[in-house]
């Protein structure tokens, strides 16, 4: 079957805040542009027709978006100035914020609420509706929107210019054979294609490798954050109260907090974050989450509600040191793919908007000059540099790397870096973090061994009532992936698994999958089997991967040990679908 070319002017690769913010705004500068040439307000030459493609890779706008989340409407206000008006779906302004820290039994409310986390003229919002409106302005505005179209690979000319995506293929079963729906995906070629993956893009992971634009940048650091929405009773918790918390359940080497987000009709957000660098392999962000429900304070917040939702999806935490270079010949870089995220206030979606416009911006310049090498996309990072945004994420450029300290030393180096500017303990310009994968011990460096992987969790206990395992949240994050496929999460070599990962680690990606994908069960094969017998008295343990559970989170990619899991997309419109998150 032959593949389909389509030529487009722009694509965007995913449909989040950056790239339907870009998307917007240049399908506007582009038909003001036009308007302003035809009635003589403007001298110069229309660029008439210029088509402008999003493609995601969920079943709907909105269905792969997870967020907290208050958003800071600053980057909104700009692109839609009367965003309310137009009815941006808004849960609520916040009208109060509250900053606790937990220990075992007690919440204690500090006075004073740390900057960051200052909340007032802000809104609650639930990310995948928001998204799913931008999606509506989008299309309003002429942009083709295509859902269930995945990034599956870049295409590059010979000069290694970027030149468009190929999506990926359709109707090929667990062999690798078609079926009889087979589909090739279509290349979809552009003058400039925009990577707006979201956080870990896997399609900007091998860009950013294969054209080195990380060098010399800090590694990126991520954390996760598991979440679940509740209906409670009655009005306990109002909508627009904000509750952020630090300490219990995090150990002080875990960087980590909750957070509590009162919606409409009753329903509260809640969830944990848990920095995927921490030190104990025995973590669990899953259970780390549970732990935080389980606490007197939480516990009773819910007490008589019911659980409707799960999610679950990684945080680029690393901020300015880690951006990398966001402009190469044909491509730019937006959002959480480039690492826009402000960690200390847990705030990316002003920020991924303001960059969507930014590169949008900068791809008119290029429409109207015809040259889409870096010598123009490279205004993208200047504009980037000279807007709010870099006065923002400079001012917490070592915001997370002072956690790796502990948590006391680490909230000492973030006061100083407040007071000083951003510099680490209000000295330093710039602190070194290693890759948060890497600062994972070996079980032998707690004293672990391998019968006692589940004893820091010994005293949780899921009751299906306030805790639950990862297969009943899963199955409330509403995932569906066809089963005959091939499994889109690549582990390079499963010998390591068996073996030095088992000895080692003892299979991590059990525990920080925080939708139960990976599974150490017993070998099955005959040749296995045989290899038992002959080399130890114990069963051979092998990987499995429910890949059909997956949400597409991307820790997996993030905290492998030997960064031998490759995330890929898998068939267009496999994932989560998210509603309210
Ligand atoms: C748990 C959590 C809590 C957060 N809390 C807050 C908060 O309170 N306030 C706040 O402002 N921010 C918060 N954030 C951050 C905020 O959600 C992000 O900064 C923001 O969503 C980034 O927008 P984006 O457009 O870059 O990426 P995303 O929102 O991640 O969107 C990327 C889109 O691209 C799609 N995609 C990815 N790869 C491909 C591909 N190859 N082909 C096709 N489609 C693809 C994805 O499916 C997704 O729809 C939080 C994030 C998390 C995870």
């Amino acid at each position: 079957m032959e593949r389909e070319s389509l030529e487009m002017d722009v694509v965007f690769v995913g449909a989040g805040p950056a790239n339907l913010s870009g998307a917007l705004h240049l399908a506007r500068l582009v038909s003001d542009h036009n308007a302003a040439i035809e009635n003589g307000a403007k001298e110069g030459k229309a660029l008439g027709e210029v088509q402008i493609a999003v493609i995601e890779k969920g079943s709907s706008v909105g269905a792969h978006n997870l967020s907290g989340a208050v958003m800071d409407p600053r980057g909104l206000a700009e692109l839609i100035p009367d965003f309310r008006e137009q009815g941006a779906p808004l849960e609520s302004e916040v009208k109060d914020d509250h900053f606790l820290y937990l220990t075992r039994k007690r919440a204690i409310r500090s006075p004073i609420n740390p900057p960051p986390l200052n909340n007032h003229g802000y809104y609650i919002v639930s990310l995948n509706r928001l998204t799913a409106w931008l999606g509506e302005q989008c299309e309003a505005a002429g942009v083709n929107v295509f859902p269930e179209f995945p990034g599956a690979e870049m295409l590059f000319d010979d000069k290694e210019r970027v030149v468009g995506i190929r999506t990926g293929d359709k109707g090929i079963d667990k062999e690798g054979k078609h079926k009889a729906n087979y589909e090739p995906g279509v290349d979809l070629l552009a003058k400039v294609t925009v990577l707006g993956e979201g956080v870990r893009g896997s399609l900007t992971k091998k860009l950013v490798q294969r054209l080195g634009l990380d060098e010399g940048r800090e590694p990126q650091v991520y954390s996760l954050g598991v979440k679940e929405l509740w209906e409670l009773p009655d009005d306990r918790y109002p909508a627009g109260r904000v509750t952020h918390t630090l300490g219990f359940p995090s150990d002080q080497w875990t960087y980590g907090g909750g957070w509590i987000y009162g919606l409409q009709n009753r329903v509260v957000n809640l969830g944990y974050v848990t920095g995927l660098d921490y030190r104990d392999p025995l973590i669990d962000p899953h259970a780390e989450f549970q732990k935080f429900k389980s606490h007197p304070f939480v516990a009773k917040l819910l007490a008589g509600g019911k659980m409707i939702r799960y999610g679950a999806k990684a945080i680029a935490a690393g901020g300015w040191n880690a951006m990398p270079q966001m402009f190469a010949d044909g491509v730019l870089i937006v959002g959480d793919s480039a690492g826009f995220l402000n960690a200390a206030r847990l705030k990316g979606i002003h920020s991924a908007i303001k960059s969507g416009m930014l590169a949008a911006e900068t791809i008119f310049e290029a429409l109207l000059n015809e040259d889409y090498s870096s010598a123009t996309l490279q205004n993208y990072e200047r504009r980037v540099k000279e807007s709010w945004i870099a006065p923002e994420l400079r001012r917490y450029r070592n915001f997370h790397a002072a956690f790796r300290h502990g948590r006391w030393l680490g909230m000492a180096n973030a006061g100083l870096q407040y007071i000083f500017g951003g510099r680490a303990w209000g000295v330093f310009d710039r602190d070194h973090q290693e890759a948060g994968h890497e600062a994972m011990q070996k079980l032998s460096a707690y004293g672990y061994h391998g019968d006692e992987l589940s004893q820091r969790y010994r005293d949780l206990r899921f009751d299906g009532q306030l805790t639950f395992n990862k297969v009943t949240d899963v199955y409330h994050a509403a995932v569906a992936h066809d089963e005959d496929q091939p499994a889109h999460l690549h582990v390079l070599d499963t010998n390591i698994c068996a073996t030095r990962c088992a000895e080692e680690y003892g299979n991590p990606c059990q525990r920080f999958c925080p939708a139960a994908v990976y599974e150490m069960v017993e070998a099955n094969t005959p040749q296995d089997g045989a290899r038992d017998a002959a080399n130890s008295s114990k069963p051979r343990r092998q990987l499995q991967i429910n890949f059909s559970n997956c949400v597409h989170c991307k820790t997996c990619d993030i905290m492998d040990p030997y960064q031998i899991i490759n995330w890929v997309t898998p068939e267009g419109g496999g994932g989560p679908d998210y509603k309210g998150m």
